[in-house]
């Protein structure tokens, strides 16, 4: 298993394909998870970034580098980083923190997905209120009308930082600060970039493959050096 920094815009659908590497026993670690955790226990850390959350905002690199280093004392091998680093600071810093604890990021995969099809996309998404559990009303519907799969939850609800302006400021942000960062990974050739154009899991994964298939053929040549 490898090391992989996953990349993409909000709704690009790098969220399906990562769920698909857990299910073959990859570890993901994500900050906008570990923050949304600590908002729903109302810690003070919780407290002190809800608002920035709402509004799609960055938190500080520090306390996202902090919460990154905890994290990686768990795991060393078969991780996803999810949403980050999302400055070249970030960037800079994960190079460092995985020298330091000697984990080597294999390669960073970005899912280049238009606007248009993630502002579709997120136009359809809604979300059982009680458990999260994602659905589409023109995707995936809970099989019996109005109950959820999950949890039988019979309230859906739009994640508040669905909203179409949040939508839209994340993807102005994603693409002012992923530039340089797709530039850094671009340099020191470690960057694959995956086409999710086409809205199919299928065709995304696939891709998705064949860059793990190549890291392989890479890693196995190199023992020939
Ligand atoms: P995500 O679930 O990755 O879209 O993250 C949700 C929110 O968490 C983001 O809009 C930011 O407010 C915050 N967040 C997550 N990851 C980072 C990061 N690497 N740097 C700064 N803020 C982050």
């Amino acid at each position: 298993m490898y090391n992989i920094v996953f990349m993409g815009k909000s709704g690009s659908g790098k969220g399906t394909q990562i769920n698909l590497m857990i299910k073959n026993g990859y570890h993901k670690i994500s900050i906008g998870d570990i923050l949304r955790n600590e908002i729903a226990k109302d810690t003070s850390l919780g407290k002190s970034v809800k608002k920035l959350l709402e509004k799609g905002k960055l938190i500080s690199d520090d306390l996202v580098i902090k919460l990154l280093s905890k994290e990686l004392d768990n795991h060393k091998t078969g991780i996803i980083f999810d949403g980050f680093p999302r400055t070249l600071n970030q960037a800079k810093k994960l190079e460092k923190i995985l020298k330091k604890k000697n984990i080597k990021l294999d390669c960073v995969i970005e899912i280049d997905t238009p606007d248009s099809v993630i502002l579709d996309r997120i136009r359809e998404r809604y979300t059982c209120k009680k458990c999260g559990a994602s659905y589409n009303k023109k995707g995936v519907q809970p099989k019996k009308e109005g109950i959820c799969d999950v949890c039988g939850g019979k309230e859906f609800i739009t994640r508040q930082d669905d909203e179409i302006n949040v939508v839209k400021t994340r993807l102005k942000d994603y693409k002012k600060t992923s530039k340089d960062i797709l530039n850094y990974y671009k340099k020191i050739e470690l960057l694959y970039i995956v086409s999710g154009a086409s809205g199919s899991q299928t065709e995304t994964n696939e891709q998705v493959e064949t860059v793990l298939r190549i890291i392989n053929l890479k890693n196995e040549l190199a023992k020939f050096h």
